[in-house]
């Protein structure tokens, strides 16, 4: 692994996802147990392309906490953040995947361990040694771990990372799609790389249109670079001086879990070291083309972490 420190903050959870589509996992005749969480899936599509990248997270002290501590560790990912909660269990999702291929959750979070993560236990020298700082909003939620993920951002920004952020709307886990607005909302304008996907342009603009006026209506003063990710067609992307679109690739897509953390995580791999890319026009398209990649390729297998690229794997792709 090589590059600067890419820290990665929120939670990691265990889908549980029935075998077959168009029934609840109670009528499946089978399961599969797909480890997961937006944040973690960053984390490993990282060190998956050769980036150095540490999960900062708390999860249950049980066999699936450790097993996905061991899978964090064993691709590579700096445990040295990794919290464990001794009275409660990690996070659980119920899957089920219906007849139109969509994803419906149910999650054990009541509460999981990651939402019991307190300010005082982050390990703070190491939140201070990030270049960049990448977070999902699921963990604003409920105390305590919300005010552990703002005083992990302040940290961070302080240190001089750049601040990341994909808001991963996952409308059940809310009280309410307002809450939800509201909270998303509220550390808004502290992230310097936003990327949102179509769905979550709609809901925040509360409008259908996904077109340069609603996206540059997200956009506020701190902002370096928005990202709004399209699925098979690709992505926008907007800073202060330019905007524009790349195309996505053409691949056999049979699951897109973790094509978002997948982008989200070559980004910002490709950019850790150098941020004046966001300047230059020319090179940041190329990062999002490598980016759509990557994206790409993870569709083509099941789940989000072993269906995550290599750098010759997403290479072959770019160059065709
Ligand atoms: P999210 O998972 O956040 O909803 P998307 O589904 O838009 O994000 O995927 C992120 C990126 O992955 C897209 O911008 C695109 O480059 C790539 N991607 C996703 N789905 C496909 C697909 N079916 N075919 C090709 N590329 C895809």
């Amino acid at each position: 692994p090589s590059g600067g420190l890419i820290v990665s903050f929120g939670e990691m959870l265990i889908d549980f996802v029935p075998t077959v589509s168009g029934v609840s996992l109670a009528e499946a005749p089978g399961f599969l147990k797909a480890p997961g969480g937006a944040p973690a899936n960053v984390a490993i599509a990282i060190t998956r392309l050769g980036g150095r990248s540490a999960f900062v997270g708390k999860l249950g002290d049980d066999e699936f906490g450790q097993m996905l501590a061991g899978i964090l560790r064993k691709n590579g990912v700096a445990d040295d953040g990794i919290l464990f909660d001794t009275g409660a269990r990690t996070a659980l999702a119920f899957v089920t995947l219906r007849a139109d291929g969509e994803r419906e959750f149910m999650f054990y979070r009541n509460p999981s361990a990651d939402m019991l993560l307190t300010p005082d236990e982050l390990n703070l020298d190491l939140i201070r040694s990030a270049k960049i700082f990448h977070y999902g909003s699921i963990s604003l939620i409920v105390e305590p771990c919300r005010s552990a993920h703002l005083k992990a951002m302040e940290v961070a920004k302080d240190a001089g990372a750049l601040l990341s952020y994909d808001p991963n709307l996952r409308l059940p886990l809310w009280p309410s799609a307002e809450e939800a607005r509201e909270q998303i909302m509220s550390i808004w304008d502290k992230a310097e790389v936003i990327k949102v996907s179509d769905n979550e342009l709609e809901f925040l603009t509360g409008s259908d249109k996904i077109d340069d006026e609603s996206a540059m209506s997200l956009w506020h003063p701190n902002l370096k670079l928005l990202l709004v990710t399209l699925g098979e067609k690709g992505c926008r992307y907007y800073t202060k001086s330019f905007h524009g679109s790349v195309d996505a690739f053409h691949v056999k897509t049979v699951d897109t879990t973790g094509a978002g953390d997948a982008f989200i995580g070559a980004l910002l791999c490709k950019m850790v070291d150098d941020r004046s890319v966001i300047e230059d026009e020319a090179r940041l398209r190329e990062i999002l083309k490598f980016a759509n990649a990557c994206g790409a390729i993870t569709t083509t297998k099941k789940g989000a972490i072993p269906a995550l690229p290599t750098e010759s794997d997403v290479l072959s792709l770019v160059k065709g």
